[in-house]
């Protein structure tokens, strides 16, 4: 009576979670493995029902098709995890061999005179192994910064495999021979799919939300183009870097950076090889800057760097690093693609500037780095020049230079 109780629940909540799940993935697509999750509650949901009509449908058949549907719920987890972990292939391999390896054990005890508990001792370890693969995809995922949702999901699976182990380990070593305990135990095990099954759909729909939501947050906090932060990314940094220095008094700087004469490399190139040119010298500036530095696409082929802790002394010997990296540089950077292709070099200007004190603004530190980015201009480009306090903005005069 337990065991139909649980069955009928689990039928009920399964079903109704399949559909819900498949209608988040009618209306929201770009939410990863939803709709194979839904699958898995579908696949669980036909479990449940068959096992409940094994009395009145042909037992064996219906046993069969419950087992390897519950194990089948295991194996479309498997691939929503896949799917959500962004896997080139969700083919689930090992699924299909545990599934087949499963229909083979209901063959041969429908065929042959088999005990239903070597039934039961496949299906416990078939769903621990399947558990178990799903945890070594997950567990290797920190990269994915879904770490909390992924724990709790792993956590899950583990517990599925040792309980499903130990269950089979159990019935092994002959610890369920009193019928009434194996019922008990039967019923237990039901209940726990259950539960599982509710946590599973709720950690994995976790997992997905997660990645969708650091995915859209890092779309809209870098360039597409130079995967650096934009400018509204970069500004909220640099109002931390002020709130630091009102509360600390730890010093930082900025430099403004423009690239020289970039227009004539998109003429003279092409503007696909001035995006190449873009991307590479990101790289390079990148190598100039420490790790806690910050590096931002101002806007067109201009960037800005933070430098916390920074004095103007400090400031300028990166800047100058900075613009000696990107003078180095020469496109195609292997050397054997430069016998036949032009070889394009690049130059940028840096101004710097210092925040001062509590009065200082952040727009006034800008325009700071600015007035010494159009003085490095017009003194020549190439070059690095250390703002004043007070600014003077004036225009530099485009000077042609041969590449
Ligand atoms: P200057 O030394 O005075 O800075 O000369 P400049 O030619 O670099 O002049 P300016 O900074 O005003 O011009 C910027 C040029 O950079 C114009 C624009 O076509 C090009 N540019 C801006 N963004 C991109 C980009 O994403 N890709 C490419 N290929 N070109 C860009
Ligand atoms: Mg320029
Ligand atoms: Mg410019």
């Amino acid at each position: 009576m337990a065991i139909r109780a649980i069955l009928i629940l689990g039928a009920i909540m399964l079903t109704c979670g399949s559909a819900g799940l498949l209608l988040v993935r009618l209306t929201s697509p770009m939410l990863r493995g939803v709709g194979y999750l839904g699958g898995a509650f579908a696949a669980g949901s036909l479990g449940s029902v068959l096992m409940l009509g094994a009395g009145h449908v042909h037992p064996q058949f219906s046993i069969t098709i419950a087992d390897l549907s519950i194990l089948g719920s295991f194996v479309l987890l498997h691939v929503a995890v896949l799917d959500i972990a962004e896997r080139e292939s969700t083919l689930p391999i090992f699924g299909f061999v545990l599934l087949g390896i499963q229909a083979s054990v209901d063959i041969f005890l429908i065929l042959g005179s088999g005990s239903g508990r070597i039934r039961v001792l496949a299906a416990g370890l078939l769903i621990a192994a399947q558990a178990a693969q799903t945890c070594s995809v997950l567990f290797p995922q920190a990269r994915l910064r879904v770490r909390v949702p992924t724990t709790f999901v792993g956590g899950l699976l583990v517990l599925t495999a040792v309980l499903n182990s130990t269950r089979s380990l159990a019935l092994i070593f002959g610890y369920f021979a009193d019928p009434q305990v194996f019922y008990v135990v039967a019923a237990g095990t039901f209940a726990s799919f259950v539960a599982v099954a509710l946590g599973l759909g709720f950690g994995v729909f976790w997992m997905s939300t997660t990645a969708l939501t650091n995915g859209l947050e890092q779309m809209a906090s870098t360039d597409p183009l130079t995967r650096t932060f934009n400018r509204r990314v970069f500004l909220r940094w640099c109002d931390r870097e002020r709130e630091r220095n009102v509360e600390k008094g730890a010093p930082f700087s900025i430099l403004m950076i423009d690239f020289d004469h970039f227009k004539q490399i998109n003429d003279t190139f092409g503007h696909h090889t001035g995006d190449e040119v873009l991307i590479s010298a990101v790289e390079h500036m990148q190598n100039a800057i420490r790790g806690i530095d910050v590096l931002g696409r101002w806007g067109g082929e201009e960037f800005a760097v933070l430098l916390p802790g920074a004095t103007a002394d400090a400031a300028s010997l990166v800047a100058e690093r900075l613009r000696a990296n990107v003078a180095r540089m020469r496109l195609p950077e292997a050397p054997e693609a430069r016998v036949d292709q032009p070889i394009v070099r690049m130059t940028v200007s840096v101004g710097v500037a210092t925040y001062m004190n509590a009065d200082d603004t952040i727009q006034q530190l800008l325009k700071r780095a600015d007035a010494a980015l159009y003085e490095a201009k017009a003194a020549g480009r190439n070059r690095v020049v250390v703002g004043s306090r007070t600014p003077q903005p004036q225009q530099w005069v485009a000077t042609p230079v041969s590449y």
